[in-house]
């Protein structure tokens, strides 16, 4: 069952807080209050919040919490929930070919279950809006876009899913089996009617529609070009896979003429409405096409290491005003599949990289937040606790054992221990309570995710 819109009337004080509201000044209260009216923020400010005639609404007493913005994902791969663990040594195309014959077998009741999977593990680590990038349709495995999206309504989390697509099998020069990619036909019509039939583009919504072509090594040119035209067309946005590995810039040079870029570049794939995962190997032109253009980054710092693709430039595209966001990435190169987590992650592997001023706790911060916001085309509704924003928040503890004697409850978030979740908040309603689900039961969850991978490990041989 969907989680319900609060009631508009209902109002949420929360009091004596550490507030990060990550605005455009970077406003922070040491002791501060949030109210939400509905699905809305109200008020936030320093000290004590005004007090109302109208006692009814609920009081949380955040004293030892830090507050902050609910957490953006860019980019993930629900469905692989159920294939962790699996080609643990391997670098991006050797992992692909070991693992495509299993997602090739997939079917809407898995992606239902491995989707329940993946967003509870979102909501758990503070993340409230999630986009996804599912881009394997097996023939006959019924309607996988709609079975994840309804698992999503159910844990409550605001959502991007994207029409992702394959067409450019083995046979034609690509790297997936041929049996595992679509029709380029079949695709935009597919695409087209995911629009006509999930997409609300109103404002606070719950669902948003991406589409989302794979990446240049599992789809033709035709698909990049006419995937863009259909998306412009219907006014969705528009993601793949860029620039992730040296092997893939590689391919470009040879099937294109071209690197990564130009290439996105000439198909039409550089835009405001355009976001992309990894993009770890940009050089300056790159970083400059980028800028020029508004296009979006979905940094994944964990997955970038788990499959030792490189750092991705972070420092220097936030300096040259590309939009950068954090994604946790599919949980087959991402096992841990938490959001809260890659603030440090970011954050470490850019100053192994960058030096000590790389990346701050702020910017780590505001990256997960008010960066993935404004990846999603989302930065005038979600991304910052401001008043008139929708209310998707997260409390996190900070004054137990772990966290109490650091000094600074930021520092506490994004370098310390992810902090346990007293409280998240999605569009007004407590979706997750002191750590745990509010929506559904985690034992049930957790016991379906193991049978499903077995399953599908056994359907795969
Ligand atoms: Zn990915």
């Amino acid at each position: 069952m969907a989680v319900q819109p609060p009631p508009a009337d209902r109002r949420t004080v929360i009091e004596n807080a550490a507030i990060a509201t990550v605005d455009a000044h970077g406003t922070e209260y040491a002791r501060g209050h949030v109210v939400v009216l509905g699905n809305r923020i109200e008020a936030v400010g320093d000290g004590p919040a005004p007090t109302r005639p109208d006692g009814a609404a609920r009081r949380i007493d955040a004293e030892g919490h830090l507050l902050t913005p609910g957490l953006v994902n860019t980019h993930h791969h629900f469905y692989q929930w159920i294939t962790r663990g699996l080609a643990q040594d391997d670098v991006l195309f050797d992992w692909l070919v070991a693992l495509y014959p299993s997602w090739a077998r997939i079917d809407d009741r898995l992606v239902h279950t491995a989707a329940l999977g993946s967003a509870a593990a979102l909501l758990r680590s503070g993340c409230t809006t999630a986009a996804d990038h599912h881009y394997v349709f097996p023939r006959g495995g019924g309607d996988l876009l709609g079975a994840e999206i309804e698992a999503v309504r159910e844990l409550g989390l605001r959502f991007t899913a994207s029409r992702g697509s394959m067409d450019r099998g083995r046979s034609d020069g690509g790297l997936p089996p041929d049996h595992a990619v679509e029709e380029p036909d079949a695709i935009l019509a597919a695409s087209e009617e995911a629009v006509d039939r999930h997409h609300d583009p109103s404002p606070g919504s719950m669902l948003r529609i991406a589409l989302a072509p794979c990446s240049p090594f599992s789809v033709s040119t035709r698909l990049m070009r006419e995937s863009a035209e259909l998306a412009r067309r219907k006014g969705v946005r528009l993601h793949t896979h860029g620039s992730e590995t040296a092997e893939e810039a590689a391919y470009c040079r040879k099937q294109f003429g071209m690197g990564p870029t130009d290439y996105f570049e000439s198909v039409g794939w550089l835009g405001e409405d355009v976001w992309m995962a990894h993009c770890v190997h940009l050089d300056d032109s790159d970083i400059a096409k980028f800028a020029a253009t508004g296009t979006g980054v979905a940094h994944c710092p964990s997955s970038n290491a788990r499959l030792a693709a490189g750092t991705a430039r972070v420092p220097d595209m936030l300096a040259a005003g590309v939009p950068v966001g954090l994604g946790v990435d599919g949980t087959a190169s991402n096992e841990s599949g938490e959001l809260g987590t890659e603030l440090r992650n970011a954050l470490l592997v850019n100053r192994l990289h960058g030096g000590p001023k790389a990346l701050t706790t702020r910017q780590a911060l505001r990256l997960g937040t008010m960066g993935g916001a404004r990846v999603l085309g989302r930065q005038d509704e979600i991304g910052s606790i401001e008043a008139g924003k929708l209310a998707d928040l997260a409390l996190w503890k900070v004054d137990g054992l772990m966290h109490s004697s650091v000094a600074d409850p930021v520092a506490a978030l994004v370098l310390g221990a992810l902090p346990p979740l007293a409280a998240l908040l999605v569009n007004g309603n407590t979706v997750v309570e002191d750590g745990r689900l509010t929506t559904a039961d985690e034992e049930r969850i957790a016991r379906s995710c193991a049978l499903a991978a077995k399953e599908l490990a056994d359907r795969a041989g």
